[in-house]
């Protein structure tokens, strides 16, 4: 930098004081530095002429020729060009390769501007979402698909969890959706055909419900006999107790054949069906008592401290379901003695049931999967208690139906606190 400046002034320099001295020899030195100078400008103004030509043609063929500091500028510009344009060669074949790979997916995918608008789709969009080559680019997406739950979907931001429905263009095809945001404003929508998933999903649930509907008026014929069996007078007392343990057994059985075909009915049916105003006050206090009874001469101190002004929009005898789940769960694992507080209110969080209890307490590496079908801490232990390991499956399928979620707090020796968390939008 420091160079060109020396290098251009001493030129520049020279050049004047040859021009003065040539003019001086004439007695016109004024007139020569003067014409000097102005040759000087005009050869500075033909080079930048030279550059703006060569710029105007993309700076495409050879750059021009020049001595000194043009030639240098001439240089860098071109080589600057050729690193851009190789750049964007890359880029290209980049863009081209991502197409290909995209276009030959066989998920759909499709590319939306920040107000809904298709920017670009594959082949697969257009078999499973219907939509045309050529005629839909440049559509709002959900204009040409007016799918209530797909709306919704599209406009929560919230894209956490996928999105599952029929397709349009043919019902029996069951659809996995899931938008990614990127970029600047823009989403990608992916779709993906689930209908094999689907149907054996769907398969597995209706092979469980049968085999529950199948046990269930077996088991209660053989629980009605052996309840008479071991009320008989003349049973020697060995055999009454081995009918009674028997008799505790099956009503085990149909417990779970019970809570089996629940879970199945809770699966089928997507989001609860009806909506009341549910005044779970009154819920709560019919539990408390059922928990009293349960805890029977445990002697747990059982409180209820519900709102009465606050109901909820819900399934009154789901949410029966899941709250007595919690609340007798709180009785079946906390010692005798011990202190269960039912809490019902409307706070900035949501609509909140909790459950607290001083009972044994869950170590916290079991916390995510206790909502799992069958998990049970202590295999002992919970058939102890008479569980049957999908209470709490029971429970949070039914959250999930209410638009809710479960969270749990829990220590070891100390006890745990179980809540149920709605949201406000719920509140009747
Ligand atoms: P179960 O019918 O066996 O009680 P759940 O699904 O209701 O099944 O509960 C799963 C497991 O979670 C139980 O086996 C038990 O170990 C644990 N659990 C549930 N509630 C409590 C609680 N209040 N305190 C301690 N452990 C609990």
């Amino acid at each position: 930098m420091e160079d060109r400046w020396v290098s251009e002034i001493t030129l520049m320099g020279l050049i004047l004081a040859a021009l003065a001295f040539i003019g001086w020899l004439f007695g016109h030195t004024t007139l020569f530095l003067v014409l000097g100078l102005a040759l000087y400008l005009t050869w500075h103004i033909r080079q930048l002429i030279r550059l703006a030509n060569w710029m105007d043609r993309q700076a495409s063929g050879e750059e021009p020729e020049a001595r000194g500091l043009w030639g240098e500028v001439f240089l860098d510009i071109a080589r600057m060009k050729k690193r851009h344009r190789e750049r964007r060669r890359r880029f290209a074949a980049i863009v081209e390769r991502f197409r290909a790979s995209t276009t030959a997916m066989p998920d759909a995918t499709v590319v939306l501007a920040h107000d809904g608008r298709i920017d670009w789709f594959n082949k697969a969009a257009q078999t499973l979402l219907g939509l045309r080559a050529g005629v839909d680019q440049g559509q709002r997406i959900d204009n040409l698909w007016r799918q209530p739950q797909f709306i919704e979907y599209l406009k929560s931001q919230d894209y956490d969890n996928p999105l599952e429905l029929p397709a349009p263009t043919n019902e029996d095809i069951q659809l996995s959706m899931r938008i990614v945001p990127y970029g600047d404003d823009l989403r990608l929508l992916i779709v993906r055909d689930i209908s094999r998933l689907h149907a054996l999903e769907r398969m597995r649930r209706d092979f469980v419900a049968n085999v529950s509907h199948e046990l269930r008026t077996p088991l209660t014929v053989i629980g009605g006999y052996l309840e008479s069996i071991a009320e008989a007078d003349n049973l020697p007392p060995a055999q009454r107790q081995a009918f009674i343990t028997m008799q505790q057994q099956a009503a085990r059985m149909q417990r779970l054949v019970e809570d089996l075909l629940l879970l199945s009915r809770l699966e089928s049916t997507g989001t609860t069906a009806h909506n009341e105003a549910v005044q779970v006050a009154t819920l709560l206090t019919t539990i408390a008592d059922e928990a009293r009874m349960l805890s029977g001469d445990r002697q747990h101190r059982i409180e209820l401290a519900a709102d009465d002004a606050t109901r909820m929009l819900g399934n009154a005898k789901e949410l029966y379901s899941a709250f007595a789940n919690l609340a007798f769960n709180a009785v079946q694992y906390t010692p005798p003695g011990g202190h269960i507080t039912l809490v019902w209110r409307a706070s900035a969080q949501g609509l909140v049931f909790s459950v607290h209890d001083t009972g044994i307490g869950i170590p916290s590496h079991h916390l995510p999967r206790l909502t799992e079908r069958f998990y049970r801490i202590d295999d002992s232990r919970s058939r102890a208690s008479g569980g049957t390991g999908l209470g709490l499956a029971i429970v949070k399928h039914i959250l999930m139906r209410h638009g809710g979620h479960l969270e749990i707090d829990s220590t070891p020796g100390q006890g745990s606190e179980f809540r149920c968390v709605f949201p406000l939008t719920r509140r009747a």
